[in-house]
């Protein structure tokens, strides 16, 4: 790398400021843009997994997160309808493959201020807020972009651009890389209340309720008081309007559904997401890196899209390094999207594609089938394992230093 190494990163969210460190802490000069004036503290991802907990170890962040967060070693398989319990799943059984065999309930927001906060204490290491990247000018030897701030539109310079700018990402769109795949017809309500389902209900702190009418996800979180909260996931008709789905009657009717109980819920906040499975067709396109949701997005069930976006940052850094010290050329950030994006589409697509069918499934034999599958796998010390390898994102990282 000649001249300035700074790299820019567009989006100041959890991969964004996730990537941003790993880099900084690998001495590159970063330069973070978030359009918000703020860190989102909006209810999305809490599930870490072990893969990424070692990721995050290594960054130095794993004490703050288990400390702001909630330890779920098992998760439940349920059939919502009778209530029964299908299959529990227990990461103990990967304490021969990681460091972590748990999973560590962290509400996204207080991850990317914890990486923030680090950040910050590095030298040479920028975060602008309120400050929305509006334009991508890339060259051979650098990119530039433009940037809308509260005292005008202002031109920065750097070696590289990461587009971590979400979803609908603006870096994304600006170097014309595509978004393939598909957005679902339903959305997804996130309902957040102080009632204890451990407490009335026994249940643990992550369970997949299985159901053809109306299939859920609960989940405990610490809150940002710590005293906990618990999060159920619900989709919404194709006919409901979004203010139906979020009004007093739509939100009690539903948790009331859920459990029935004399009073009325105390919901803390109710927020309503569109889903899709979505992967861009390259992480690289010169001197324009993607990272996060920018580059694939994917349903919540089963909790992987950050914990991949985080995945993407550590990587990309890694790269970068690479290059900038001589120890390859382009073909380390090609290396980039030959990793990434396959291993995305392995793991995070297809997962999350057949969690959802897995719990909306409507046809009894098929239910059923699952169900004893899903007991047998659970049952079988060995399949256990193999099954926790793949969702806890182990087999992904495993498989990624075979992809060279
Ligand atoms: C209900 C729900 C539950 C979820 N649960 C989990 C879970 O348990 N585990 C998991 O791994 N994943 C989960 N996810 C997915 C997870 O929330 C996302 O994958 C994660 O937010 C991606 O982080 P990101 O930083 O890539 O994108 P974002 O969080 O979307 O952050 C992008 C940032 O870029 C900023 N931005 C946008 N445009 C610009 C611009 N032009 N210039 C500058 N800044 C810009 C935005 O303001 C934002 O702050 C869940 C998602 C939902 C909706």
């Amino acid at each position: 790398m000649s001249g300035d190494e700074r790299i820019l990163i567009a989006g100041g969210g959890p991969v964004g400021v996730v990537t941003a460190l790993a880099l900084a802490q690998r001495g590159f000069p970063v330069t973070v843009f978030e359009s918000e004036p703020d860190i989102s503290d909006a209810p999305r991802a809490a599930t870490t997994h072990p893969a990424t907990l070692e990721l995050l170890a290594d960054l130095g962040l794993i004490d703050d997160v288990i400390r702001l967060g909630l330890t779920a070693r098992k998760f439940q398989f349920r059939d919502r309808p009778s209530g029964a319990l299908v299959a529990e799943f227990d990461h103990e059984t990967l304490r021969q493959d990681t460091r972590f065999p748990l999973v560590v309930q962290c509400e996204q927001h207080k991850l990317a201020r914890l990486a923030l906060d680090r950040l910050r204490a590095l030298p040479d290491a920028e975060v602008h807020f309120s400050a929305r990247v509006a334009a991508v000018d890339a060259h051979a030897g650098n990119v530039g972009v433009t940037v809308e701030t509260p005292g005008g539109r202002k031109k920065f310079r750097g070696a590289f651009l990461v587009g971590a700018d979400g979803g609908r990402s603006t870096v994304r769109k600006s170097v014309g890389i595509q978004f393939e795949g598909y957005t679902f017809p339903e959305r997804f309500v996130v309902l957040t209340t102080r009632f204890d389902f451990e407490a009335e209900r026994g249940y643990c702190y992550r369970n997949y309720f299985s159901d053809p009418d109306e299939w859920a996800n609960l989940f405990k979180v610490a809150g940002d008081d710590g005293r906990g909260q618990w999060r159920v996931v619900f989709p919404t008709r194709r006919e409901e309007s979004d203010d139906e789905a979020l009004s007093d009657a739509g939100v009690q009717g539903r948790l009331q559904r859920f459990f029935p109980k004399p009073k009325p819920y105390e919901v803390v906040h109710r927020n309503l997401y569109k889903a899709h499975q979505r992967v861009a067709a390259t992480f690289r396109k010169g001197r324009v890196l993607l990272a996060g949701d920018a580059a694939h997005v994917n349903n919540p069930i089963g909790g992987l899209g950050l914990n991949c976006g985080i995945h993407d940052g550590v990587e990309l850094a890694e790269r970068l390094a690479r290059f900038r010290d001589g120890q390859g050329g382009e073909e380390e950030l090609d290396l980039y999207d030959r990793r990434r994006r396959p291993l995305n589409i392995e793991f995070v697509q297809s997962q999350t594609v057949n969690n959802k069918k897995r719990l909306e499934e409507k046809d009894p034999a098929v239910r059923a089938a699952n169900f004893e599958q899903l007991r047998a796998t659970a049952a079988d010390p060995a399949r256990h394992r193999q099954f926790l390898l793949r969702t806890s994102l182990i087999e992904s990282v495993r498989k990624a230093a075979l992809i060279v």
